[in-house]
């Protein structure tokens, strides 16, 4: 059973002009297809291509014969979470549950804008900007290169941005910050992260 690209939860036109077709095309069919493309040759005939992906993760993370595994599952496991944490028409700031719960640990949507923002353009290099939950209490925070707050001991991710180059070049160039505002704006998936909230 070999790992699989999971088909976006929108078409590749639905964020536009937030983030254009052209980005999703490379990002979702480029970048994120050759992760899985990358795992399924490095497992190969090894007990690894039988596991899940979590498995793999956690089988890998912090080993140095398995980099190469582990950054291509953690890779796979942190673009399908992004692509889920955004939908058409989303962002903004959220009511219900989520709404209490940021207003209960940051203060206000405002303070937790900053905190998010701050926190993901601040990720040196590629990396990922997260708001989890730890120990019952709400959190931002930030990973480099693959790694993911799940297995790291950071919380339990609620959603994400991708703060690699690929996915914010074509359409903000260097602007990180804008990007960043314009996935908390226009573009943050509040239904899932109250779905997982749990
Ligand atoms: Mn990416």
């Amino acid at each position: 059973m070999a790992f699989e690209l999971p088909k976006l939860p929108y078409a590749d036109t639905d964020l536009d002009p937030v983030i254009s077709a052209e980005t999703i095309g490379f990002h979702h069919g480029k970048h994120h297809n050759a992760y899985v493309v990358n795992l399924n040759n490095l497992t190969k005939d090894s007990p690894l291509a039988e596991q899940s992906l979590e498995s793999v993760i956690a089988e890998t993370h912090g080993k140095a014969d398995k980099v190469g595994i582990y950054n291509n599952a953690a890779q796979i496991w942190n673009h399908t979470f992004y692509w889920n944490s955004m939908k058409k028409g989303g962002g903004g700031a959220p009511s219900g549950r989520v709404g209490e719960l940021i207003a209960r640990d940051f203060g206000s949507y405002d303070a937790f804008r900053t905190a998010f923002t701050t926190t993901s353009v601040g990720q040196f290099g590629s990396g990922w900007g997260w708001l989890v939950i730890d120990g019952g209490k709400l959190k931002v925070v930030k990973t480099g290169n693959a790694d993911g707050p799940g297995w790291m001991g950071l919380g339990k991710p609620l959603m994400v941005v991708d703060v690699w180059e690929h996915a914010y070049y074509v359409d903000y160039r260097n602007r990180r910050p804008d990007y960043v505002a314009a996935f908390l704006d226009k573009l943050v998936s509040w239904d899932f992260v109250e779905s997982q909230l749990g």
